[in-house]
């Protein structure tokens, strides 16, 4: 791979920067692969696995096993994540709000890298605003939140500017920002080719105006947590520079223990590839000045509200555990939503373009309640639900949405397990088994 020469002369001088090294990194033939696991669902993993040093559920496999054919990658029992970004951990557990109830914002989230990370660090009083801007990008977002099984979640689909409408009003935002992504080089090699440096000032543009919507919507006192994997200044320390003079951020530190290897900046903090067992990663995290600004008051207009759902489809505990829970009906979909959350469930619905609540229940068909993918991968997915273990050879067909050839003796709905883990369910009818695995999300490849 050729590494871009004017990449190369814009990062001399940077704090860790060592060009021979840096470049030595970029012709490792070494793949680093990491996992984060999911602590609401707790499996097996028949992996090879080192710790990620930053983290408390991030760990390095080796060698990279086939996820496409692991069913715990279906079930939300990990998300795969690049080792380097999982670093919000510690910026997060440094502000103290993981033991408060806080409003957390994901300001560009898909795939849900971070989003799903912070819903593992948030206490389940909190709640996290997932967006994503780019359509087609928020259903994959969508998607791996569902998997997650956290019900303390809203997505949404909206543009920066639009959560201009929610002056100081969350306690954190992440800011993983869209990049020239020069930081994932050794992944994706057509990154590099694609490399410019009038690209690097285009990104550096559009995250001034991502940031100056995020601003808006923080709360005085509250963190901003700004990250890129690009290693161009002008999309870092310039960026966060910028935000510090015009809009007086107070940079945070954050303690980091030096073994691992990441380097302060100019108010931030860099993995490069030489120095960490991960790719390029750049993050700052900002504070926003305390002032006397309150959150505006909204009236309120109310689009959807809690339902009883028990009168209307009274074995519905037989599916779910309700407790401290409310049920939303939208359209003809039932959402699941906890009742401490409704209050800024009401003000999201008005101000922002929400595509997913908390977890999803069912849908009416013709007066039937169907029940949702997402139910069956829930932690609240009531144990009275009749299981059904598949072995692995089963669990791949089912995932593959094949039809099962075995005799069921059980009848109506049923989840379908691998050692354990939810896969999705089944509508058993006269000893024959309906496989409900969702048509967008199956295997499409045959097994190798
Ligand atoms: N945070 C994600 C994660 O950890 O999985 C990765 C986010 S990625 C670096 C940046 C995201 O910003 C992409 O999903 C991209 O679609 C989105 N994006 C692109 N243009 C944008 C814009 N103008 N405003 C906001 N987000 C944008």
């Amino acid at each position: 791979m050729q590494l871009p020469a004017s990449l190369l002369d814009s990062l001399e001088g940077l704090p860790g920067y060592d060009r021979s090294l840096f470049e030595a990194a970029h012709t490792t033939t070494e793949s680093i692969t990491s996992i984060r696991i999911n602590p609401a669902k707790s499996v097996p993993l028949p992996y090879i696995m080192e710790s990620v040093p930053w983290t408390t559920t991030g760990h390095y496999v080796s060698p990279r096993p086939s996820f496409t054919f692991d069913p715990f990658f279906h079930g939300g029992a990990y998300y795969v994540q690049e080792a380097s970004s999982m670093l919000l951990e510690q910026a997060f557990l440094q502000t103290g709000f993981s033991n408060q109830a806080i409003r957390a914002l994901d300001l560009c989230a898909a795939p849900g890298g971070k989003s799903t990370h912070l819903l593992s660090l948030l206490g389940s009083n909190s709640l996290l605003v997932a967006n994503e801007v780019i359509r087609t990008r928020s259903g994959l977002l969508r998607d791996n939140i569902i998997k997650w099984a956290a019900n303390n979640v809203v997505v949404t689909q909206n543009d920066p500017i639009q959560f201009e409408r929610l002056p100081d009003y969350f306690d954190w935002i992440t800011l993983d920002a869209p990049c020239s992504g020069s930081g994932l080089f050794r992944k994706d090699h057509t990154v590099a080719e694609a490399w410019t440096l009038s690209q690097v000032n285009h990104c550096a543009l559009r995250q001034q105006r991502i940031l100056h919507s995020a601003w808006k919507a923080l709360k005085p006192g509250g963190i901003l947590f700004y990250s890129t994997c690009s290693f161009s200044p002008e999309e870092n320390e310039d960026i966060v520079g910028w935000l510090i003079k015009e809009y007086g951020a107070i940079f945070q530190s954050i303690q980091l223990d030096p073994s691992w290897g990441i380097v302060e900046s100019t108010n931030g903090y860099r993995c490069w590839p030489h120095r960490v067992k991960g790719e390029g990663f750049f993050f700052s995290s900002l504070r926003k000045p305390d002032s006397t600004a309150t959150i505006n008051q909204y009236v309120r207009v109310t689009k959807s509200k809690p339902i009883n759902i028990s009168s209307r489809y009274p074995s519905i505990a037989d599916w779910i555990n309700l407790d401290e829970m409310d049920v939303m009906e939208i359209g003809d979909e039932l959402m699941v939503f906890p009742k401490v959350l409704q209050t800024d469930w009401l003000t999201i619905q008005q101000s922002l373009h929400p595509i997913y609540l908390g977890t999803l229940l069912g849908r009416w068909m013709h007066n039937k309640l169907i029940p949702a993918h997402a139910l069956a991968l829930s932690t609240r997915l009531s144990p009275e639900v009749t299981q059904l273990s598949l072995d692995y050879r089963q669990s791949i067909a089912y995932l593959q949405r094949k039809d099962l050839n075995i005799t069921f003796t059980a009848k109506g709905w049923v989840v379908a397990n691998y050692q354990g883990l939810s896969l999705g369910w089944l509508n058993v009818l006269s000893g024959r088994a309906n496989n409900y695995y969702p048509k967008g999300l199956r295997i499409l490849k045959e097994h190798l």
